[in-house]
């Protein structure tokens, strides 16, 4: 459970401290912020400090749809919520998001065709309530999970790879303690059948929104050995897409570290609105997760009388998505 909040909440710090330099270069960054290590807010969003951006807003508007429908992962829901999303006027939208939504208000399209530009990292970004929720699940369900929440905006074999990808890893974080150089392995697994993933060489600075470019930016700063604050300053001083690197590496390594593992500065600066809803939809999703139900003390030898797993109740409490102005 404490990984679980440190994974929505590591999330929810890399998009706020990764916000700030979002589209700038390293040397921008280096010119304007020295080593940008502090959640400040600005931006070209000219965001108040301590809040997010899309990256977390969609991932609990996902989680508080899954929560809704009894920890299952179903398309149409999760578009429902990112319909509603939008109907916030969200601070920032990417393209292919807002496109995948005006679809299915119109057409009521929840799965579009295989789309060549739809390798963007937006489906990934919202990813980690998928893993919470199907944390010690059947891989075939994990897969069909993270594939019905993706395609609502984006079906696209190299963001579908990626979402698995950032799904294994934080899993193998969340029941292991896995440290991120071992996560890494996944990061093979991934290279093996996609080598454009492959992340040695040149650093990747200012990585784009496309999935690829991202995830390598992402490995390469867990690849430095540091600890869960150390990443997520590397990744995000790469700039570009900074907040979603940001973002994505900081449910990796939340899910790794726990809560305590995270800087307590980024933790205090944060919008306390968006912290509680974290760490209340992280419970409730682990909660109503196959390994939940099995862990629960209550399920005798896992199971309920019926022989069907027991959902636990409480979940209906937890609000989302909450943030400061939406
Ligand atoms: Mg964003």
């Amino acid at each position: 459970m404490d990984r679980a909040r440190g994974a929505y909440l590591g999330l929810a710090a890399g998009d706020a401290l990764g916000a700030t330099v979002e589209f700038m270069t390293p040397r921008e960054i280096e010119s304007r912020h020295g080593r940008h290590a502090d959640i400040v807010g600005g931006g070209w969003l000219r965001l108040k400090r301590g809040r997010v951006t899309d990256d977390t807003e969609m991932s609990l508007a996902l989680g508080h749809a899954i929560l809704e429908s009894g920890g299952v992962v179903d398309a149409e829901a999760a578009a429902r919520a990112f319909s509603d999303w939008m109907r916030t006027k969200p601070v920032d939208i990417g393209h292919t998001v807002r496109r995948g939504i005006v679809r299915f208000r119109t057409q009521g399209v929840v799965e579009g065709p295989v789309h060549a530009f739809e390798a963007g990292n937006g489906a990934a970004m919202r990813v980690l309530p998928v893993a919470l929720a199907t944390l010690g699940g059947d891989p075939a369900e994990i897969a069909r999970a993270i594939r019905a929440q993706a395609h609502v905006t984006h079906n696209n074999p190299l963001s579908d790879a990626g979402c698995d990808c950032i799904v294994a890893m934080v899993q193998d974080a969340l029941g292991n303690g896995t440290p991120p150089a071992g996560l890494l392995d996944h990061a093979r697994d991934l290279t093996a059948r996609f080598p454009e993933f492959a992340w040695a060489g040149r650093p990747r600075d200012n990585p784009s929104g496309f999935i690829v470019e991202t995830l390598q930016a992402v490995f390469q700063a867990m690849e430095t050995g540091g600890d869960a604050g150390a990443i997520l300053v590397e990744v995000v001083n790469r700039g570009g897409d900074a907040d979603t690197t940001g973002a994505i590496a900081g449910m990796i390594v939340g899910a790794s570290a726990g809560v305590a593992g995270l800087p307590v500065r980024w933790l205090r600066r944060l919008d306390r609105s968006v912290v509680r809803a974290c760490a209340a939809q992280a419970e409730a999703l682990v909660a109503l997760s196959p390994a939940g139900v099995l862990s629960d003390p209550a399920v005798a030898g896992g199971r309920s009388i019926a022989g069907r797993p027991r959902r636990l109740s409480g979940f209906r409490q937890v609000q989302g998505p909450t943030t400061s102005t939406s």
